[in-house]
């Protein structure tokens, strides 16, 4: 078998639980129906197993279960907010809110929708990855109809204000989303604490099935929505698609198991990046890239000095998995917008790493990194001297 680095690029993706898996099984063979057919047993367990699932969900969050629309994942759960709140509010205005360091999944629909004439502010964030309160604040405008601020970021890990950002839209009437993608069974989400009219989330980031999500769509007071997909009529009208019931309950699963573990896993994981970073420091000329403590509790985030961003990855790539600071979509070379965002420069935002650490990390391989890391940066550095 080929030898396989340790694997720290826990914000792209995480294995599936065992646990999640073997939930998942019997919804393939055995109870295979398809949960909107009524006549029959088949359909009346998948469905029985899909409403469980629901209400797990809805539970994690603070929702109730009609509020949960399951769709492939949170690109489509962000693409349905962004375009469906645009098209059915376009009449009441045609203004946008976000910010520059949200996924590509949420500034990719709101540059769509400026091709149609909508207008997008991309708010642009503090030194340490936070939002500007103050500029979301000038930014509100009486034609704007909608303000989307992702939960925790998938790059440098931070988690934006979302109670404070949930107050000022209430207060406008503004419809708020949030991209939940990396926070769903890893750090508290309130919809009503948060005042979220809508939230995506996904399963493959949390231990879950690749290919499943879910988006929050607020009922009281109730939030209009275009429906994207258009079919059979599930999920009330607003993503039509036959519902994949194993990746369903894979998806509840995780996010119990998640939410179980969760302030063990948070502690845990906490510690070994703490290790981790303290092994790092003695190299020095290190960039902690963004907020010290508002941050995922796996995620660490550094520039290096004097080294060349290619030849980093490159001299780590038999010991250790993990992202660099070229845009997270492996398939452009552009440095990190979120990096750049930040302030870091090209050249410091290239000779970046992202360790994501999961749920089975051990203290040994942080230790093995460590040292990985230790002599690849200063190999590097001797090099350029
Ligand atoms: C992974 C991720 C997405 C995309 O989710 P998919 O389920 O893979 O479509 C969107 N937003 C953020 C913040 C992510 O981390």
């Amino acid at each position: 078998m080929v030898h396989r680095p340790i694997y720290l690029d826990c914000h792209a993706t995480t294995p599936v639980d065992p646990r999640v898996l073997e939930a998942m099984l019997p919804f393939f063979t055995e109870q295979f129906g398809n949960p909107a057919s009524l006549t029959h047993a088949y359909g009346w367990e998948a469905e029985a197993a899909v409403a469980r699932s629901r209400q797990t969900l809805a539970a994690a969050i603070n929702a109730s279960p009609e509020e949960i629309v399951f769709t492939s994942g949170a690109t489509e759960a962000n693409n349905l907010a962004i375009k469906g709140i645009a098209e059915a509010c376009f009449s009441r205005g045609r203004h946008i809110i976000t910010v520059q360091t949200e996924h590509s999944a949420v500034l990719d629909p709101c540059k769509y929708l400026e091709s149609l004439g909508f207008q997008v502010t991309y708010l642009p964030v503090q030194p340490d990855g936070l939002v500007n309160l103050d500029a979301l604040d000038k930014a509100f405008r009486d034609d704007t109809i909608l303000v989307s601020v992702m939960a925790a970021n998938n790059e440098i890990g931070v988690l934006q204000p979302l109670a404070e950002i949930g107050m000022r839209c209430r207060d406008r009437k503004i419809i708020f989303h949030s991209d939940g993608a990396q926070s769903i069974g890893k750090i508290p989400l309130d919809v009503e604490a948060m005042r979220l009219d809508l939230l995506s989330l996904t399963a493959h980031k949390v231990y879950g099935p690749k290919g499943t999500g879910a988006l929050y769509v607020r009922r009281r007071p109730r939030v209009p929505l275009a429906a994207q997909l258009h079919g059979g009529g599930h999920e009330r009208g607003l993503r039509s698609g036959t519902l994949y019931t194993p990746q369903i309950v894979g998806f509840a699963k995780a996010v119990e198991l998640g939410e179980a573990a969760m302030a063990a896993e948070s502690a845990r994981l906490t510690d070994l990046r703490q290790c981790l970073w303290n092994g790092l420091r003695p190299l020095g000329g290190l960039h902690l890239n963004g907020h010290a403590t508002q941050r995922l509790p796996n995620n660490l985030n550094l520039s290096f000095d004097g080294v060349d961003g290619q030849a980093l990855l490159l001299g780590l790539r038999g010991i250790v998995a993990l992202s660099s600071g070229s845009a997270c979509s492996t398939v452009s070379s552009a440095p990190s917008h979120v990096l750049k965002a930040l302030g870091r420069d090209d050249a410091l935002a290239y000779a970046s790493l992202r360790f994501g650490l999961g749920r089975f990390t051990t203290a040994a391989e942080i230790d093995q990194v460590v040292a990985g890391v230790i002599s690849t940066v200063q190999a590097l550095r001797q090099v350029a001297e």
